[in-house]
């Protein structure tokens, strides 16, 4: 079997010096995979998420033991912009649209990092248009004016005018409506398969992440307790009963 795209194996983060977050968390991601990763309020999702893509520092966090492999390079010392040039974005919890700047203007700061010039960039933008016409017809909105949903459309669309190879895509489904939550889901499907984008996402919203997902991890307390298949994952009892409210 070839090596997966996202390797890490092991890693504890602290906060501050002495907080220990994650205690040896493990978790692969196959090039082209959509994987879940699961767990409660204050799990360690987010913080799993940060040390992958190098966000760590701005938090006081830092990996301090095991090791975060790309296609078997050593990641976890590189900066965050070193890991956009890799291909890694991370669309981040609670959206982070610039409120003051238009939808379109938010969609172009994905692109600060291309060098492959402005017809590129362009098209990229009318495929991110193709992938949520919602965005098109708001184009010219400020972004504080509209909805959560296409707040969240708008980070991700943001995260792909980067031409990434993998998002990392954190708790999408959060304060959404659910028949949004499906549309964001729908168009995360389509862009794996169409687009071929790795995802790595955090999710509170089980039951949803593991009907879009192929593999899931779940986490609590900042250890992995359980990974599988999806659809396992969706018929083990211990999921059903503490994750999936149907026990
Ligand atoms: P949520 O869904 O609430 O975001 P999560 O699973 O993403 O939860 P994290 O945000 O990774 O969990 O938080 C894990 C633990 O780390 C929590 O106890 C949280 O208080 C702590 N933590 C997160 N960020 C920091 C930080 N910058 N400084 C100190 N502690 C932090």
């Amino acid at each position: 079997m070839s090596a997966p795209l996202l390797n890490v194996n092991g890693i504890e983060v602290i906060y501050n010096h002495v907080i220990l977050v994650l205690k040896g968390v493990s978790l692969q991601v196959p090039e082209g995979g959509v994987v879940a990763l699961l767990g409660g309020n204050g799990a360690g999702k987010t913080t799993t998420l940060r040390a992958v893509s190098n966000l760590l520092a701005g938090e006081r966090g830092e990996v301090t033991k095991g090791s975060i492999e790309l296609r078997g390079e050593r990641i976890e010392k590189l900066s965050t912009s070193a890991m956009v040039e890799r291909g890694v974005i991370q669309v981040m919890e609670g959206r982070h649209c610039f409120a003051h700047l238009s939808i379109e203007e938010n969609l172009m700061t994905g692109a600060y990092t291309r060098k492959d010039g402005k017809g590129a960039i362009n098209a990229t933008l009318e495929k991110v248009y193709n992938y949520f016409p919602r965005l098109k017809t708001r184009r010219g909105s400020q972004a504080a004016y509209t909805s959560g949903g296409e707040q969240q459309m708008c980070a991700i669309g943001r995260a792909l005018m980067a031409n990434p190879k993998m998002v990392l895509l954190d708790e999408p489904s959060m304060g959404l409506a659910p028949q949004i939550v499906e549309e964001v889901f729908e168009i995360v499907k389509d862009l794996n398969q169409r687009e071929k984008v790795t995802f790595l996402l955090a999710e509170q919203n089980t039951h949803m992440a593991l009907r879009y997902a192929d593999h899931g991890y779940i986490l609590e307390s900042g250890r992995i307790v359980m990974e599988g298949a999806a659809k396992d994952l969706r018929e083990n009892e211990d999921v059903k009963e503490f994750y999936l409210g149907m026990g």
